[in-house]
């Protein structure tokens, strides 16, 4: 049956209003969706606030690393000076060293003459930061060293350890004699009071975390630093100071590094 024109052009404009209708649908969904999405999006900053947004956005990986900060190098010390030498078991003074000169400094107890006012400076400046400080040991020559090693050996084995188990735990804290610091007269032994015990614990906190602070300003390190025993043979000893030198002490006490890892950035080789 063939359709008259009449009917053709009312199914032409039937099919033309959906068709309108459906655009409209269309873009009244389209509008809503792109509203949603809109609803949707977190703002810029709470995106850059947000740890993982932020990860999301760009991840770790594509990331620049960040600029480091340029560490300036070891000084440029002589490290043959006298200042400077290592001195421990397998670096003897040995048993006729003796520093050139001695001074007084306080408590009873002499340094070598090239370090002694740096030592008196460091102790009158801890007095006026307020604590009381005992100089307890300086320059101890061989026949002292001697005899403290020992009664540490007799002390130990009466209590009933073996030669052996005595001289390994004597020489955690008492060097062998002829290698002890305290023989070359550039070392000091500083407490907060006459009888603050030397003991580990008592680092980080009061006069020794001062001496860990502003030691290196005297040219002064902690020379067996917490956490370095394996390395220089002896246990933490936060009243030990060492004089090395203002530059060298600077660098090592910021870097934190002990006497031998220091002496090791200058090995040529
Ligand atoms: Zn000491």
């Amino acid at each position: 049956m063939s359709q008259t024109p009449s009917q053709k052009n009312t199914r032409s404009r039937g099919s033309g209003g959906r068709l309108l209708i459906l655009l409209l649908v269309l873009a009244a969904v389209l509008w809503a969706l792109s509203r949603g999405l809109k609803d949707h999006e977190a703002p810029p900053a709470e995106a850059e606030a947000s740890p993982t947004a932020a990860a999301a956005v760009a991840p770790a990986a594509t990331q620049p690393p960040p600029t480091p900060e340029p560490t300036p190098g070891p000084p440029a010390v002589d490290v043959t000076s006298w200042q400077l030498r290592l001195i421990d078991y397998d670096h003897p003074l040995g048993e006729d060293f003796a520093p050139p000169e001695l001074t007084q400094v306080a408590d009873g107890q002499s340094m070598d003459s090239r370090v002694a006012p740096a030592m008196s400076a460091l102790i009158a400046d801890a007095k006026a930061a307020g604590y009381s400080v005992y100089f307890c040991s300086g320059y101890r020559d061989y026949d002292t060293q001697y005899a403290i090693y020992w009664n540490h050996i007799y002390e130990y084995t009466t209590q009933g350890m073996s030669e052996a188990e005595a001289h390994a735990k004597t020489r955690l804290a008492v060097n062998w004699p002829g290698s002890s610091e305290h023989q070359s007269g550039l070392c000091a032994d500083i407490l907060e009071s006459w009888d603050q015990e030397m003991e580990p614990w008592i680092g980080g906190s009061g006069l020794m975390l001062w001496l860990e602070e502003n030691c290196a300003r005297y040219g002064f390190v902690v020379r067996y630093p917490d956490g370095k025993t394996d390395i220089t043979g002896v246990e933490y000893e936060p009243w030990h100071l060492r004089y090395v030198g203002q530059e060298a002490a600077a660098y090592m006490m910021e870097h934190g590094l002990c006497l031998e890892e220091f002496l090791d950035l200058y090995q040529v080789g």
